[in-house]
């Protein structure tokens, strides 16, 4: 039985939150921090069955939230804010001597390129303090990331090359919106792409290489090399890994806004003067689209994301394919969320869960990789994210 303080009440927020109250025998107690208190708000107002406080916190600020921690003495931090605040939140976290887990990894707001190296940075002052911070509880980075140690476990000697298949062949109804944060994910996007072959990073303008991949129950869609965070981590713990790469689906009707938006200059992250005030485009184009968290009402379609390995089994090359088709409607139907929040928040809920039952535990900084597999699978499978796993061709992609 623990208190909780979860900090973001965005897409994210709101899955994480119900999610966490649908499992009271672990989560007793939870306290839900953001920027906006009227959208905590809204989000407890759905929770009857524990009790749920809200607070006004700026995530920038670590005194402001060292004062919040103090007063509110959780077991834990969960952190679905946005990757700028990861840093004070686990400043914060050290401070107070509180654990703590987040779903997407530390970027400075003037670079848009995501490395471990900040996080990681932090192993020793968590390790001393026998504090455990877990990293990117989300589904990629999260599930993806348990995919391939569970597959690693069970099904190979050794793992040679790695391919996460992301697809959403969802369909909101806006002409333009993206599924999780804007800002984040349009920096994502528009940086260049890596990935990783024979012992370095290759890296390649955005969006240059794609082609269509056959999604279980969708079909083929064409599908963009991205760089992706936890392609980092694991080609670090599964050295004998030759080639890691990321793949993501985008509609034709997404990448021509994309472009627009790039050629005219809205995509930017440097300020510009406006009327004597200094602007980003970037945030501003966040500001006119619609948020994550609204676009669940009449969203159809599945999302399917998974990870393909190939490698050797008893002198045997073979190839292994696991993934979970979500469906929107059904997400919007249990937690009145899209199925982008929903695959991210329960991944966010099983990982905060196996912390605070000692099921995973440790000292220092970790990726999902590093811990077993096995009693995350079997919470997928339970808390709505069932998976399957299937032989797939070898040399097939
Ligand atoms: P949203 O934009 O919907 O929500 C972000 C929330 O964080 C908002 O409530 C926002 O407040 C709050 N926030 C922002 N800045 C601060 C601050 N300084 N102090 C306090 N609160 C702040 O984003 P999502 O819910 O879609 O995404 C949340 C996180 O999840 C992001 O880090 C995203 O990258 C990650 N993610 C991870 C995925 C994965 O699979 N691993 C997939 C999808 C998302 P306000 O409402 O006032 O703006």
């Amino acid at each position: 039985m623990s208190k909780v303080l979860i900090i973001g009440a965005g897409g994210v927020g709101g899955v994480v939150t119900q999610k966490c109250a649908q499992v009271p025998e672990v989560f007793s107690h939870l306290v839900l921090a953001s920027r906006t208190l009227s959208k905590c708000d809204a989000i407890a107002s759905k929770i009857d069955n524990i009790p749920v406080e809200t607070a006004k916190v700026d995530a920038d600020n670590v005194p402001e939230l060292v004062e919040l921690i103090r007063k509110v003495q959780p077991k834990m931090v969960i952190n679905v804010a946005l990757p700028y605040q990861d840093l004070p939140i686990m400043d914060a976290c050290l401070e107070t001597g509180v654990h703590y887990l987040d779903t997407a990894n530390y970027e400075p707001r003037d670079v848009a390129k995501f490395e471990y190296k900040w996080q990681w940075a932090y192993q020793d002052r968590f390790r001393e303090a026998g504090l455990m911070a877990l990293l990117g509880s989300g589904f990629d980075p999260g599930a993806t990331n348990v995919f391939t140690s569970y597959l690693n476990k069970h099904y190979f000697d050794e793992m040679h090359t790695l391919d996460i298949v992301d697809c959403n062949a969802g369909s909101h109804g806006e002409h333009f919106a993206t599924n999780f944060n804007p800002e984040i994910n349009i920096r994502e996007i528009t940086q260049p792409g890596r990935y990783w072959e024979n012992g370095e990073w290759k890296e390649i303008e955005a969006m240059s290489i794609h082609k269509p991949i056959d999604y279980p129950n969708i079909g083929e869609r064409e599908s963009y090399l991205l760089f992706h965070e936890e392609l980092e981590s694991l080609v670090k713990h599964f050295p004998t890994l030759q080639q890691a790469r990321f793949w993501m689906t985008f509609s034709p009707a997404y990448i021509n806004h994309l472009q627009v938006l790039q050629n005219v200059g809205m995509t930017r992250i440097d300020p510009v003067n406006f009327k004597g005030q200094q602007i980003v485009p970037l945030e501003f184009l966040k500001a006119v689209l619609p948020e994550p968290s609204s676009l669940g009402e009449n969203y159809t379609g599945w999302t399917s994301i998974g990870v393909k390995v190939q490698g050797v089994k008893d002198g045997k090359r073979i190839a292994k394919y696991v993934y979970n088709n979500c469906s929107h409607a059904a997400c919007y139907e249990e937690v009145g969320s899209q199925g982008v929040s929903y695959t991210t928040g329960v991944p966010a809920m099983i990982g905060a869960k196996l912390m605070l039952t000692g099921v995973w535990s440790g000292d220092g900084v970790f990726n999902m990789e590093q811990m077993d597999p096995d009693p995350f699978m079997e919470d997928m499978n339970q808390y709505g994210l069932p998976w399957n796993v299937t032989d797939i061709p070898v040399d097939e992609h």
